[in-house]
Formats: structure tokens, C-alpha cells, sequence
């Protein structure tokens, strides 16, 4: 253990500190970052720098989004000579991205994230996805399944459909609890996700937070049929929600989870024609 780090308070449990203690874990981390001398690198949550360490030396710049005091703190005395580095006291599922970066820059973004926050995080870098290369973010296991599942898998809901529009999800590995310092309750996985090209990208033209009020209407109740969801969620009467719904080519009768992301796409263009029409 370095000097600093024998100064450091107890690991903070509000702010999901599990520090990663596993060379082959992160090397493996770092690896699937896959950074170039040319890149810049952003890492959210170093902690207390497992990461940092070995991802220092792979990029032209690093920069390190981190909520803790002491450790943001620790990480600007830490890094304050080297002028490749760059130490953000922020909180990420608010801090933005282009902030830091240069007209035209674009980052490769990697952390082991707070499980209380880690989708969170997630879905807010995703608004900045059009300066984002690839993310090789860990998550609780459970919240990096949701991410993958595919149309008909039982992990398969608002999450999936909403982070499968906007890019290519790739699990890559689960991580066990004796790998971090202290041992969380829970198991780990690291996945890939790299932003879809702004011609695939299905909602740079959609109203995203009206979009996602419908979308996770949708699927706010697994277990019903779509039909029941759907209504309870946005509601709204019945009969106008199996209308949008057949309108967009989904069976009332069938569970969220078998809704591929894209008819939830003609379901909210389904349902803004119609209230369109209701204005006129
Ligand atoms: N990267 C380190 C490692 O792997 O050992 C630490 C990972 S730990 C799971 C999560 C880190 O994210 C902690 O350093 C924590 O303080 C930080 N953190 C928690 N919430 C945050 C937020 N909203 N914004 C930025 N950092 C946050």
C-alpha cells in the first residue's frame, strides 16, 4: 500500500466504494479500454487509482471524475505534475462531459461504477454519446444483464430497449466479490458499450424524455400483458392504449419483455400522431 493511502478514511458505503483488488481484473479492464497514445481516456470513480495506475501511460490524457472529497483530493496531489491528467471533483450522473474536452476530442470512458448509481451514470454520459468511442464500464451483475438482454430474455426491459437504441451492448466478463477490498454482497460485470454512428442512432431525432415516460410505462410492470401496463403506466384508458399498440404492430396481449426496442419506437410515433391529431 503507498504512503497516501494509509491516510485515507474507511471506504465511504454511500458512494458504493468497493475498490477492485485484482491485478487480472483490471488488467483485463484496461485492456478492453484498448487505448492509444493518441486517446483520451475518461475514468469515472478512480477510487483510490486501481484502475488509474495501469490506464496512466496507455493516453495522450486521462481524466478522473471522482465524488469523494478525499479522494479527489488525494488524485489532484496525487497527478498535480503531470500535465496529462486531469482530476474532476464532480458527481457524474450530473457532470458534463464536454466540459473537459477540446473542440472535436472524443474519449474512450472506463470505471468500476457505484452500484447505487452505475445506470444512472450511464444513461446521463449517453447524452453526450456523439464524443464517446466505446465505454468499458462494471456494474452489479443484475444491472449489466438488463443492459444485454435481448427481446424475450426475462432481463429484457425499459433499460435494455432504451440503452439498445443508442448503442451496441457487449458483456464481456463477471467479476466475484472477493476480487474488490471490501467484499460486496454481490457479483460483478464489465460490458462494452459502444455508441451507434448518428445515421443508426434511432433517437437523435425523438423526443427522448417523452420517449422514456412510454417506454418504461411499457415495461413497468413485467409480469402484465402489455395492454395492462401500458394503460396503467401512461394513465390512460384502455382502448386508446391497444389502438397505439396495434397501430404499432405489438400484441396487446403479450408480456413487455417480448417488445423489441424498435416497436416502442412506433408505439410513441403511434401515440404522438394521435394526440397531434386530437389538437387539430
Ligand atoms: N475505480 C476504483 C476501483 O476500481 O477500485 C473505485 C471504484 S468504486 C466501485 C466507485 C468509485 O466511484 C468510488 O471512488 C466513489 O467514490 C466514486 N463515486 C461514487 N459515486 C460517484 C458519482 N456520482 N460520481 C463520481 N464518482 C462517484
Amino acid at each position: 500500500m503507498p504512503p497516501d493511502d494509509m491516510r485515507l478514511p474507511p471506504p465511504r458505503r454511500s458512494l458504493g466504494q468497493v475498490f477492485l483488488a485484482s491485478g487480472r481484473v483490471i488488467h483485463r479492464i484496461v485492456a478492453a479500454v484498448g487505448a492509444t497514445p493518441q486517446d483520451t481516456v475518461v475514468e469515472i470513480g478512480p477510487g483510490r487509482g486501481a484502475l488509474t495506475r495501469e490506464l496512466l501511460g496507455t493516453c495522450r490524457r486521462l481524466v478522473l471524475v471522482e465524488k469523494d472529497d478525499v479522494l479527489a483530493e488525494l488524485h489532484a496531489q496525487r497527478h498535480a505534475d503531470d500535465a496529462s491528467v486531469t482530476v474532476v471533483h464532480a458527481d457524474a450522473t450530473r457532470w458534463d462531459l464536454a466540459e473537459v474536452l477540446a473542440p472535436g476530442e472524443r474519449v474512450r470512458v472506463v470505471g468500476n461504477l457505484p452500484y447505487n448509481v452505475g445506470g444512472q451514470i450511464l444513461f446521463h454520459l449517453l447524452r453526450r454519446r456523439e464524443r464517446i468511442d466505446r465505454l468499458v464500464l462494471m456494474f452489479q451483475r443484475e444491472v449489466a444483464q438488463r443492459l444485454a438482454a435481448r427481446p424475450g430474455d426475462r432481463n429484457y426491459g425499459a433499460v435494455s430497449a432504451l440503452v439498445q437504441l443508442r448503442t451496441r451492448v457487449r458483456p464481456l466478463f463477471d467479476v466475484s466479490p472477493e476480487r474488490f477490498q471490501p467484499r460486496p454482497k454481490v457479483w460483478s460485470a464489465v460490458v462494452e458499450v459502444v455508441p451507434l454512428e448518428p445515421t443508426e442512432d434511432r433517437l437523435a431525432f425523438v423526443d427522448a424524455p417523452a420517449f422514456e415516460r412510454v417506454v418504461h410505462a411499457l415495461h413497468a410492470q413485467p409480469r402484465k400483458t402489455c395492454l395492462n401496463s401500458l394503460a396503467d403506466g401512461l394513465r390512460q384508458d384502455k382502448a386508446r392504449c391497444e389502438s397505439w399498440l396495434r397501430a404499432a404492430g405489438i400484441d396487446p396481449t403479450t408480456r413487455p419483455c417480448n417488445v423489441p426496442a424498435e416497436a416502442c419506437l412506433a408505439l410513441f410515433s403511434a401515440i404522438t400522431q394521435d394526440e397531434a391529431e386530437g389538437q387539430v
